[in-house]
């Protein structure tokens, strides 16, 4: 038996009612604070710790109240526990919906949705061991799909946001293997890749000392044009020792370069959005791209509209910032096709439901989903669990540690369950 999060105890407490939840203040990855909750059936636990972003979607459910962690677990211990203890755990549904009833806010902002998140999650894990499943299993039958192994997207080269003034000006240069013969392969295959990158950064630049950004991601002093360059001749050497393809993706983060009128780049002109258009169609052909997340502010759907319309049957166009795993969001953008591909971050609308709802919305208009992780991890596996439960694509960086919790789990899900990988063809 290989060791995917699940319990054997299944018959424990067949009813699942909640005897306790439990709270605590601990760190994310950056070294901020977050809270993990512990939802106890009498002995079978489950527990989530929320991650947090940095660039954060102007649409976002709301992470922390004014009073940071301490006023959520003070929300959670007066009007939260003494309404949840005695319910059961497997009506998740309505746990959830409860937990938006106690908010009353619409978008978690005062009892933040990291408060709920985990919650939300640490009531699935607990249902799920208590039914003696694997969080995956439990989650594809809660939403209705066969499971299946998502893509991972690795991020290789960071700037941004999540580096600094010396970084390059798009957010994030990811790699993605397509055609892997195991999602396990895949998992080393961008690991390589970080790595050559990181060989070929020291020996072409004399000032980079190593550094990395929020996702493991090498920080260096490097135009888009050269970050590409360096990732390309990478890829094509890892691709070909192993043999499948590889190939690059891009996190833009737009909204984080647009001031109203124009993207502003450093380190070359700015573009209005006309020519970011032009320019990520061109980056798009040029380096063969697979996917490219938020192109555009988070309020242009139509820009998004139009790249998707140009460019959407050659590469994945996703929304992040533009949708923010809100079904409504989504619902809009799909009207006009701003995009093929649905960014789900689980604490950006607070709960499993809407986190589902979301999933099934960016479904029903045939789109990709991606699950993914934060800037600001824990340690916590889940996501995995949810991507195999219902994604094609998993972005949880390359390397590092709260990286590589979720990627391992993937490996280890993927040994256990016998289960095919989401994607395959050109
Ligand atoms: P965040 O960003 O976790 O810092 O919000 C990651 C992303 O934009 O995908
Ligand atoms: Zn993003």
């Amino acid at each position: 038996m290989v060791n995917v999060e699940k319990s054997g105890a299944g018959s424990i407490n067949m009813k699942g009612e909640i005897k306790d939840i439990r709270t605590r203040k601990l760190l994310n990855s950056r070294g901020e604070e977050t809270i993990e909750v512990e939802v106890d059936l009498g002995g079978v636990v489950g527990r989530f710790s929320s991650p947090s972003g940095a660039s954060v979607g102007e649409h976002e459910a709301v992470a922390l109240p004014d009073g940071g962690v301490e006023e959520s677990i003070s929300l959670i211990e007066n009007e939260v526990k003494p309404r949840l203890l005695g319910r059961d755990a497997h009506e998740q549904f309505e746990i959830d919906s409860f937990l938006r009833e106690i908010d009353g806010t619409g978008d978690f902002s005062r009892l933040g949705s990291n408060a709920s998140t985990a919650i939300s999650i640490a009531t699935a894990k607990a249902a799920a061991k208590n039914e003696g499943m694997f969080l995956y299993e439990y989650i594809s039958v809660l939403a209705g799909y066969t499971p299946s192994m998502p893509l991972p997207l690795g991020n290789i080269i960071e700037g941004g946001e999540h580096a600094g003034e010396g970084s390059t000006e798009i957010q994030e240069f990811l790699t993605i293997p397509v055609n892997p013969p195991t999602v396990q392969d895949a998992v080393f295959a961008n690991a390589l890749v970080h790595h050559e990158v990181g060989e070929r950064l020291s020996n072409q630049i004399s000032s980079f000392g190593g550094g990395k950004g929020d996702e493991l991601g090498w920080v260096a002093p490097l135009t888009t044009e050269e970050a590409l360059g360096i990732l390309n001749k990478s890829i094509n050497k890892i691709s070909e020792k192993l043999g499948f393809d590889i190939k690059i993706s891009l996190d833009v983060a737009a909204s984080e370069m647009w001031d109203g009128s124009v993207y502003k780049y450093r380190r070359d002109k700015d573009r209005n959005t006309e020519s970011q258009i032009e320019f990520i169609t061109q980056l798009i052909e040029d380096y063969d791209i697979f996917y490219v997340e938020d192109p555009l502010d988070e309020n242009d759907y139509k820009g998004f509209s139009k790249l998707t319309e140009e460019i959407g049957d050659r590469a994945l166009i996703c929304g992040d910032d533009l949708f923010t795993t809100n079904k409504h969001r989504i619902k809009k953008g799909m009207e006009i096709r701003a995009a093929n591909t649905v960014l789900i971050k689980p604490n950006q609308i607070g709960t499993l439901q809407d986190t589902l709802k979301a999933i099934e919305v960016s479904k029903e208009y045939d789109c990709y989903t991606a699950v993914s992780h934060r800037s600001g991890e824990t340690t916590d596996p889940a996501i995995a669990h949810l991507a195999v439960a219902c994604s094609e694509i998993i972005k949880t960086g390359a390397i590092g540690g709260e990286r590589t919790a979720k990627l391992n789990e993937l490996i280890r899900i993927e040994e256990n369950g016998n289960i095919p990988v989401a994607i395959t063809g050109d």
